[in-house]
């Protein structure tokens, strides 16, 4: 689930040469000063200790003028006093403790604090946020606005002609802040534009930050790529944001922006007004009874999270007809049914949202008064996460987990399907390593693909598949993501597309309409036919944007092309091949056992609370100990025999174990008798069997 944003192809036409001439700045002024650096204009000998009052003078005063606020809560104010200083600063509060302004606050402070250094710029520079959180980010920035601070985000849903506007305010030195996604970092033009920003990047802001430790629960490959946009931009200091408190996140999130441990700042997730509770039971089906009940004796707003999209929908569905006012939430609805489930549970008018983990990252909803886990979290982190959205109002709030051994099983599953074998992976570097390449802009060697098919041919997943591309990037060097273009688009006629079309004599426009053909609804726009006649791109994306603001047709990007430019000699040996295939397949073993590991501390810690029933650490203690079945061997020849698959072990252990995989889906096995015939047994004890048979044939 790629949020590629549309707004690339803009920056692709900014031309770094012209920036620079444009914006030359007096050296003094340059971005790669420090901020209070050594020979810094101080006024003669201010002593820091002053100096510092008078920084966390600004910070409250614009506390209180911009945000109406009279008091800093929890280590706010040091870690704004941190920032301010120029230090690499990592903010680890809870959920709705208020982590936004340690960087809201510096990023409108800066042009104060430089005068309070004796710094005579002309310009206070620019902070920059990276945030996982489209729908997010949009609140913030137009909260930001309503404050009269000049706050920006350029992501998809933005006409061509304001992310023009916004990058012309980034040029001139009119932007305080600019958040955008980690995706957008791999837009070669957008981190190019960033060098010649007035005044510099005062601030580089990390929301969400443990997206970047592999040990965090919801890792994101692209943020591996922030620490290196860091350096490339010249971002004078960085704030880390997170929720997630784990020694071994905050570690890497330290390593990987040089975050000295005197400037993590931490407050207590513990929460007092918090009633955690767990039960236990048998199935799934057995869950039902308990939660409605539970339902009628607690009032008031209440999240259940499962684990499954379908699962959401099936629970939402048996809610509503028991009578409660209920939705379901989860990552594959349309956006605006989101967006409207989010606002009416905000505004309470839907009391109950049964949602996947794609629910509640940033809601900010004060009176939640039960946080339910239908099925256990995968990990620890994310199980203090969601707890932690209850009752920030501080009232009585009640949190309840029911667990059975489904929900292990379940757990096993994803962490199972993530790893892929090792004739997949050698596939795959052959697939891309071998690929014909194009020359881009400028002559450099471009090889594009699509993730899709690729995931596809290859019977990887997408997440694994986004961090082999990651690792073969950061670690080894070997390529670059670069702008990923669609080499399609697809809209809808709004009932005035054909007028508007052919009273509009444009080169562009005759070749929309000649490129665009119809199916049922849709139009499928050829955009490379188009520009096989010598248009450029950019012209022609900005034509189809200016017919979808006109209302004339409505837009939608079609396929990806993913494109990568190749940094060094690409390995071509047997030897070279082998070496990186099992390089690559331990790491994702790694992660595997990882994987497992986490959904075992959830487990642990249930077991281990004495809040917890007694009687529940009787039967984790089953859940945790499972004897293995026996192989049987029969289940076995069946599988075999309707599956002719002889070239990957794992695979055939998947289908017995119950892994959906894209190759399953290819082979029609999912609804196969076979699929998941053996779920109860061992998944090593499968693939012992599986290989021996793969070796035989
Ligand atoms: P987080 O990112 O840590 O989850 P937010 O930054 O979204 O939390 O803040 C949560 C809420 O707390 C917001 O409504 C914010 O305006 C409010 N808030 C933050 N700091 C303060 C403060 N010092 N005094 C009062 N309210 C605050
Ligand atoms: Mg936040």
């Amino acid at each position: 689930m790629d949020d590629f944003d549309s707004g690339d192809d803009l920056f692709d036409d900014v031309n770094a040469d012209e920036l620079v001439t444009k914006n030359k700045r007096p050296a003094s002024q340059g971005h790669a000063t420090p901020n209070g650096s050594g020979d810094s204009h101080n006024g003669g000998g201010s002593n820091s200790k002053r100096q510092r009052l008078d920084v966390v003078g600004v910070a409250q005063k614009l506390l209180k003028d911009k945000f109406g606020y009279d008091s800093f809560r929890h280590e706010q104010e040091a870690a704004i006093g941190s920032v301010l200083r120029g230090e690499n600063t990592l903010v680890v509060f809870p959920t709705g403790a208020g982590k936004s302004l340690c960087y809201q606050i510096p990023a409108i402070a800066f042009a104060d604090v430089d005068k309070l250094n004796g710094e005579n710029r002309d310009f206070s520079g620019i902070t920059i946020v990276v945030s996982p959180l489209i729908a997010l980010m949009k609140d913030q920035t137009d909260a930001l606005k309503r404050k009269g601070i000049a706050a920006e985000c350029n992501d998809s849903t933005k006409s061509f002609e304001q992310l023009q506007e916004i990058s012309a305010d980034i040029r001139n030195g009119r932007l305080r802040m600019l958040y955008c996604s980690p995706e957008k970092l791999n837009n070669e033009g957008f981190v190019e534009s960033l060098k010649y920003v007035p005044g510099g990047i005062r601030l580089l802001a990390v929301d969400e930050a443990h997206c970047i430790s592999e040990w965090g629960h919801s890792f994101r490959p692209d943020y591996l790529k922030v620490a290196r946009f860091v350096d490339e931009i010249k971002a004078e200091r960085v704030v880390c944001l997170t929720a997630t408190a784990t020694p071994r996140v905050a570690d890497d999130i330290c390593k990987a922006f040089q975050i000295d441990q005197s400037n993590v700042l931490r407050t207590s997730p513990y929460r007092p007004n918090l009633h955690l509770e767990a039960m236990a039971t048998s199935t799934d089906d057995e869950k039902i009874p308990l939660l409605l009940k539970y339902l009628e004796s607690h009032d008031g707003s209440t999240l259940v999270y499962v684990t499954l999209q379908r699962q959401a929908e099936v629970l939402a569905a048996r809610l509503k007809s028991a009578g409660h006012s209920a939705e379901a939430f989860h990552a594959g609805m349309k956006a605006e049914e989101k967006s409207s489930i989010q606002d009416r549970f905000m505004a309470s008018e839907v009391r109950i949202v049964v949602a996947t983990i794609a629910f509640g990252m940033g809601i900010d909803k004060a009176n939640i008064r039960n946080i339910i886990h239908f099925n256990t979290s995968g990990t620890v982190e994310e199980y203090s996460q969601q707890v932690g959205r209850a009752g920030r109002d501080g009232l009585p709030s009640h949190c309840m987990m029911y667990i059975c051994h489904e929900d292990w099983y379940i757990k096993e599953n994803f962490a199972r399907g993530d790893l892929p074998s090792r004739a997949s992976l050698e596939g795959l570097l052959h697939d891309v390593f071998e690929r014909e390449t194009v020359k881009g802009r400028n002559g450099e060697e471009v090889i594009k693909l699509n993730h899709n098919e690729l995931s596809q041919s290859w019977d990887i997943r997408a997440s694994p598949l986004s961090i082999i591309f990651a690792t073969l990037e950061l670690r080894y060097g070997l390529l670059r993501a670069i702008t990923p273009e669609y080499s399609s688009y697809q809209f809808e006629d709004r009932g005035f597309y054909n007028k508007m079309a052919a009273s509009d004599g444009s080169p562009e426009a005759k070749a929309v309409f000649k490129h665009a053909k119809r199916a049922r609804k849709w139009y499928t726009f050829d955009i490379k036919a188009a520009m096989a006649g010598g248009l450029s791109r950019a012209d022609l994306v900005r034509k189809l944007n200016h017919w979808s603001e006109a209302g004339a047709i409505m837009l939608k990007a079609g396929g990806v092309e993913h494109r990568y430019r190749i940094l060094k000699k690409l390995p071509s040996t047997h030897t070279q091949y082998k070496k990186l295939v099992s390089e690559l397949h331990a790491d994702m073993e790694g992660r595997e056992e990882e994987a497992l590991r986490h959904a075992q501390e959830v487990v642990d810690l249930i077991t281990g609370k004495k809040c917890f029933a007694a009687t529940l650490a009787e039967h984790f203690g089953i859940v945790a100990a499972q004897t293995p079945v026996k192989v049987n061997i029969n289940g076995i020849k069946k599988i075999l025999e309707v599956c002719d698959v002889r070239d990957d072990p794992r695979f055939l252990a998947r289908v017995a174990f119950g892994i959906k995989s894209p190759r399953v889906t290819k082979l029609k096995l999912q609804n196969s008798s076979v699929f998941s015939s053996l779920e109860d047994h061992d998944f090593q004890s499968l693939l012992k069997e599986f290989t021996k048979a793969c070796d035989e044939a």
